[in-house]
């Protein structure tokens, strides 16, 4: 369906545990966030429900997310559920890569699509530094692992931190000369525990590519601006949500792990959809959707939500 300023909605981001075995210094508080009890979490039949209502309001296209997702008990049996649905033609999901090597099989046998695998760094020390208990190994293994279950069409998350992963890009650029992988780097959002970083560490994605003039431009998709190295096999996204706001091409609602429908990440707004089945649940989306607000204001402000990332659901 079509929200209040003419954007067709048709994008859901479900976030299945706001829980992770990385605590990301962007993304999560070193001690973790504390367990909830188990009512306070949507079960795996309310997930699918969720998906069923966003359905039958226009959702085609279902990311799963967290937190860690593949940490989620029940996890495939929500993939199982979320890809049986018609209306969902596409079933990604985010993940750190960790659990890859024992999950990516199970995954594609369960429908999922599409993977994004997060990567900040090549660098091993770095890795560890910004992930706190997580190894470059693992994310390279669950990279390795993806490929070898059949996924195509790869998608590598890097999150741009000036100071820590600028003088890198170069080294991910040259993966894309014999990977057939998408790399996506993406500005760093004031929210949560990197609110309050310094201004130094939020670049922007344009004086990146600036540096990198080798790089001809494809076409974009979705909110990402492509390139491509001349002859490489991958190519390359930028993501700018603080620098170029694409609010008017946003066209996502997403789900908390504890229920709340967000219409916008860094909206306050959410809205609870715990307890809401059939016709009431179809009518909450519904109502979620046309609140989506016109815009956010990073450009200005931090985030005006106070959740953390792994809160909502990257
Ligand atoms: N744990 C999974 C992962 O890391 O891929 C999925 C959830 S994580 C929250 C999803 C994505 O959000 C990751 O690529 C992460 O780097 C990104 N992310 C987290 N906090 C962010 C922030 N403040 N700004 C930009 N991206 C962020
Ligand atoms: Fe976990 Fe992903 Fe957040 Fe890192 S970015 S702490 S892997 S949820």
């Amino acid at each position: 369906m079509t929200d209040t300023f003419g954007r067709r909605v048709d994008y859901l981001r479900l976030s299945v545990t706001d829980l992770c075995n990385y605590r990301c210094r962007y993304c999560m508080p070193a001690e973790g966030v504390p367990k909830r009890e188990h009512g306070e979490i949507l079960s795996v039949e309310e997930c699918i429900e969720v998906v069923q209502a966003a359905a039958r309001c226009g959702v085609t296209k279902v990311r799963l997310t967290g937190g860690e997702p593949l940490i989620r008990r029940g996890i495939l049996d929500i993939c199982r559920g979320i890809a049986g649905i018609p209306e969902v033609r596409e079933l990604c999901l985010t993940t750190n890569g960790s659990l890859l090597p024992e999950m990516a099989v199970p995954l594609r046998q369960a429908g999922v699509d599409r993977l994004n695998i997060s990567l900040d760094t090549l660098r091993p020390d770095r890795f560890a530094a910004i992930t706190r208990t997580g190894t470059l190994q693992q994310a390279l293994d669950g990279i390795a692992a993806a490929e070898e279950a059949g996924f195509t069409g790869l998608k590598l998350n890097t999150v741009l931190i000036g100071g820590f992963n600028d003088d890198e890009v170069g080294d991910f650029l040259a993966l894309t000369v014999d990977r057939p992988w998408e790399l996506r780097f993406i500005e760093l959002m004031p929210m949560g525990p990197c609110a309050q970083w310094e201004k130094t560490c939020f670049l922007s994605a344009g004086a990146v590519l600036e540096r990198f003039p080798a790089l001809e431009p494809i076409e974009a998709q979705g909110v990402a601006l492509r390139y491509r190295l001349p002859g490489a096999k991958g190519t390359v996204g930028f993501i700018s949500p603080v620098s170029h706001t694409f609010c008017s091409q946003c066209r996502r609602i997403r789900v908390t792990a504890d229920g709340r429908l967000k219409s916008c990440l860094h909206s306050r707004e959410e809205l609870d959809l715990r307890g809401l089945r059939g016709a009431a649940l179809e009518e909450a989306v519904r109502q979620g959707i046309l609140q989506k607000p016109l815009e956010h204001h990073l450009s200005d402000r931090p985030s005006d939500t106070p959740r953390s990332m792994n809160q909502i659901g990257g």
